[in-house]
C-alpha cells in the first residue's frame, strides 16, 4: 500500500550549525591539531625552551609538538633530508622526511638592511649555515643547515644589529612587505616606513596576535612595487582630492591552491592611522577567521563569504569605532616595478638594482656586497619581493664601478630579461613539501635561455614552484610552473611541471591582473623544461600582433 500523504516521516532534526571555528561566534574549542597546539601553549613561548633546553640537549630532546609546530613562530622549519625523491613526499611521515637541520627565515620588513645587518647575516650563514642564503620573494633571507645548538648565538648576533626571526613563519603576522625605494624614490609622495615600524614595535611578538587561524601577509608601499594583490592586507599609495596623500586599503588576497586577488575596501587611510587599521583587520581575521579546516583558514575565504561591504562595516563598527573616509582608487602602472638597473633618487644620488639568479645567494656574496656598497659610499641595501636587491645612495661617478664589482660578485645590474623575470621557490633541496627541484632547474633554465635567446625582445616572467603551494606565485606569472610528477615519453613517472599561462599582476587600465590559465594537459617534464620554454617564447614572438603582451 502506498503511503498516504498524511503518513508522518521521521522528522529531520534541525542540524546544529557546524561553524567554522570562528572565535567571535563562540567556537573556542580547538577543531584540529593545529588549533589544539596553539591553545595548549602560545607558540611564542617556545623560544625559552629552545634557549634553555633544546639548544643544550640537542635535536633528539625536542618535543615533536614544538619541533613541527611552534618552532615556526621563531622562523624555524626542519629541512628536508637529502635524497628523498618527490614521489615520497606525500607518503612519508614527517620525521622520515626531515633532516636534523633547520631552515631559518630572517624577517626583513620592508626589505631594508644596513651594512652591519647584511654582514651579520653573511657571517651567520658562513659560520652556521654552510654558506647558504636565499633571497625570498617576500623580502626575507632564508638560511639552511642551521643546528638547534647554535640558535642562542644566532639570535644574539641578529638581535644585536636589530634583526629578528620573530613570527617569520607560523599562524601570525609575517614580514611586512614594503617598497625597496621607500624614502628615496623620486616619485613617492609619502614614505610609509613609519607605519611599518609602528606595526613591528606594537604588534610583532605580541601574544594577542600570535594565534591567528593561519598566516597573515601584509604589504605597505606608496608604489605598486610589491605584489599587493596577493596579500591578506595591502596599503597602496593614493592621493585623496581633499585630504592629500594616504593609502588605499586592499584585503583578502592570496595564492596557494585557491587563488584570489585582494579587493579594495574603498577607503583612504592617512599614514598615522595605518597601524590602527592594520590591527583592526588582523583582529577580524583572529576573531572571525575560519579555524576548522586549514585549507579555508585564510582571510580570503572570509572576505569571499562576507563581501566587501560587510567587511568594511565590521571593521568600522566593531574594531575602529568610527567610519573610514571613502577614497579614490590609485593610479597604477601597466606592469609591476622591479627597480632593476640604475635609477635616480629624490636627492640626486642613485640606486642600483641587481639580480642574483632565482634569488640564490650565499653568506660570502652578501658579505662581499656589504664591502662593495661601503667602498662606493653606500650604507644601505634593500631586498625586493622579486628575489632581487638594491644598493642605495650611490653618487653618479661611482655607479659604473659599483656595477662592475657587483657583476664580479655574481650580481648583475644589467641582467638578461630571463634572469630578471625568473623566480624559484625553495623546492626539493630543502623543502619537506616539495615534489620537484626548483633552484637548480631555474639556474639551468636561465643559462639556456640566455644562450639560445640572447636578443629576445620581450619580457616574460617565469615562476618555478616545487609543489601546488605557490610560494613563488605560480598563478601570476606569464609562465607559471607548478611542480608535480608527470609521465615521460617512456611512461615513467618523473619530476615535471603543470604549466599556467598568461597570469600577471598588470595593473593599469586595460592591463590584465589575473591568474594564468591552467590549460588541461599542459605539462612538461623537468628535463624538457628549457626546450619547452624556448618553444613557448618563440611561438609568442612569431604569433604576436602589435602591442600584444604574453598574457594577451
Ligand atoms: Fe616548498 Fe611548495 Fe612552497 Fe616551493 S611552493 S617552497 S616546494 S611549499
Amino acid at each position: 500500500m502506498a503511503p498516504s500523504s498524511t503518513t508522518s516521516r521521521p522528522t529531520a532534526r534541525p542540524r546544529k550549525a557546524r561553524g567554522e571555528g570562528q572565535w567571535a561566534l563562540g567556537h573556542r574549542e580547538p577543531l584540529n591539531s593545529n588549533e589544539q597546539l596553539k591553545k595548549d601553549d602560545n607558540p611564542l613561548n617556545v623560544r625559552a625552551r629552545i634557549e634553555n633546553i633544546y639548544a643544550r640537549n640537542g635535536f633528539g630532546s625536542i618535543d615533536p609538538q614544538d619541533l613541527r609546530g611552534r618552532f615556526r613562530w621563531w622562523g624555524l622549519y626542519t629541512q628536508r633530508k637529502a635524497g628523498i625523491d618527490g614521489g615520497r613526499t606525500a607518503i612519508l611521515e614527517p620525521h622520515e622526511l626531515e633532516d636534523e637541520h633547520f631552515m631559518l627565515r630572517v624577517r626583513i620588513d620592508g626589505g631594508a638592511l644596513d651594512l652591519a645587518q647584511l654582514r651579520t647575516i653573511g657571517e651567520i650563514s658562513r659560520e652556521f649555515g654552510r654558506d647558504s642564503a636565499d633571497i625570498t620573494d617576500r623580502q626575507n633571507i632564508q638560511l639552511h643547515w642551521i643546528r638547534i645548538e647554535d640558535m642562542p648565538e644566532i639570535w644574539r648576533r641578529l638581535e644585536a644589529v636589530g634583526l629578528q626571526t620573530t613570527e617569520a613563519c607560523g599562524d601570525c603576522p609575517r614580514v611586512v612587505l614594503g617598497s625597496p625605494v621607500a624614502g628615496i624614490s623620486a616619485v613617492e609622495e609619502l614614505d610609509p616606513t613609519p607605519a611599518i615600524d609602528e606595526i613591528l614595535d606594537r604588534f610583532i611578538g605580541d601574544p594577542q596576535y600570535a594565534n591567528l587561524p593561519r598566516k597573515f601577509k601584509s604589504s605597505i608601499s606608496w608604489l605598486a612595487d610589491t605584489p599587493y594583490q596577493v596579500n591578506d592586507i595591502s596599503f597602496l599609495g593614493v592621493t585623496h582630492p581633499q585630504h592629500g596623500p594616504g593609502f588605499d586599503l586592499w584585503v583578502g588576497g592570496g595564492l596557494s591552491t585557491n587563488p584570489r586577488l585582494a579587493e579594495r575596501l574603498g577607503v583612504w587611510v592617512p599614514l598615522g592611522e595605518v597601524a590602527e587599521v592594520w590591527e583592526g583587520v588582523v583582529g577580524i581575521f583572529r576573531d572571525y577567521g575560519y579555524r576548522r579546516l586549514r585549507t579555508r583558514a585564510r582571510l580570503k575565504f572570509l572576505l569571499a563569504d562576507w563581501g566587501v561591504a560587510k567587511f568594511r562595516e565590521v571593521l568600522e563598527k566593531e574594531y575602529l569605532g568610527r567610519a573610514l573616509i571613502d577614497g579614490p582608487s590609485p593610479d597604477l602602472p601597466a606592469k609591476p616595478i622591479d627597480h632593476i638597473g640604475v635609477h635616480q633618487q629624490v636627492d640626486g644620488r642613485n640606486y642600483v638594482g641587481a639580480a642574483p639568479v632565482v634569488g640564490r645567494s650565499s653568506g660570502t656574496q652578501l658579505s662581499r656586497l656589504a664591502d662593495i656598497a661601503e667602498q662606493h659610499g653606500s650604507g644601505r641595501v634593500r631586498l625586493t619581493p622579486y628575489q632581487k636587491l638594491l644598493v642605495l645612495d650611490v653618487a653618479d661617478d661611482r655607479v659604473e664601478s659599483l656595477i662592475e664589482q657587483m657583476r664580479a660578485a655574481g650580481l648583475e645590474a644589467r641582467p638578461s630579461s630571463w634572469r630578471r623575470g625568473t623566480m624559484a621557490c625553495t623546492g626539493i633541496e630543502y623543502c619537506k613539501l616539495a615534489i620537484v627541484e626548483t633552484k637548480a632547474r631555474g639556474e639551468e633554465l636561465v643559462a639556456r635561455l640566455e644562450d639560445r635567446l640572447k636578443d629576445f625582445d620581450a619580457d616574460i616572467s617565469i615562476h618555478i614552484n616545487g609543489c601546488p603551494n605557490a610560494c613563488a606565485r605560480t598563478q601570476v606569472a606569464d609562465i607559471g610552473l607548478k611542480g608535480q610528477l608527470v609521465m615521460n615519453a617512456q611512461g615513467e613517472q618523473v619530476e615535471g611541471f603543470q604549466v599556467h599561462l598568461g597570469g600577471g599582476l598588470g595593473m593599469a587600465q586595460g592591463a590584465t591582473a589575473g591568474f594564468g590559465r591552467k590549460v588541461r594537459g599542459l605539462k612538461t617534464t623537468a628535463d624538457e623544461l628549457p626546450a619547452y620554454v624556448e618553444r613557448l617564447a618563440n611561438n609568442y614572438v612569431r604569433g604576436r600582433t602589435d602591442g600584444e603582451s604574453f598574457a594577451d
